[in-house]
């Protein structure tokens, strides 16, 4: 198994206002592609993830 690897892809997420990717890891790979906790397709839709509190973190350091 190459788990490692697969998490440790930066985050595809396209960060418009700063014209690059995201690329914070570690990641879990989605349909649209590997996403950072910040950028997931339910946070990103405005829903906290299934399980997970609703707390908002800052942005990446
Ligand atoms: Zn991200």
């Amino acid at each position: 198994m190459t788990t490692t690897s697969r998490w440790s892809a930066p985050c595809r997420h396209w960060i418009g206002a700063e014209s690059r990717w995201c690329g914070a890891t570690p990641t879990r790979l989605y349909i649209q592609g590997p996403r950072c906790q910040q950028h997931t397709p339910a946070r990103l839709a405005g829903h906290p993830e299934p399980g997970r509190t609703a707390g908002r973190r800052p942005a990446h350091a």
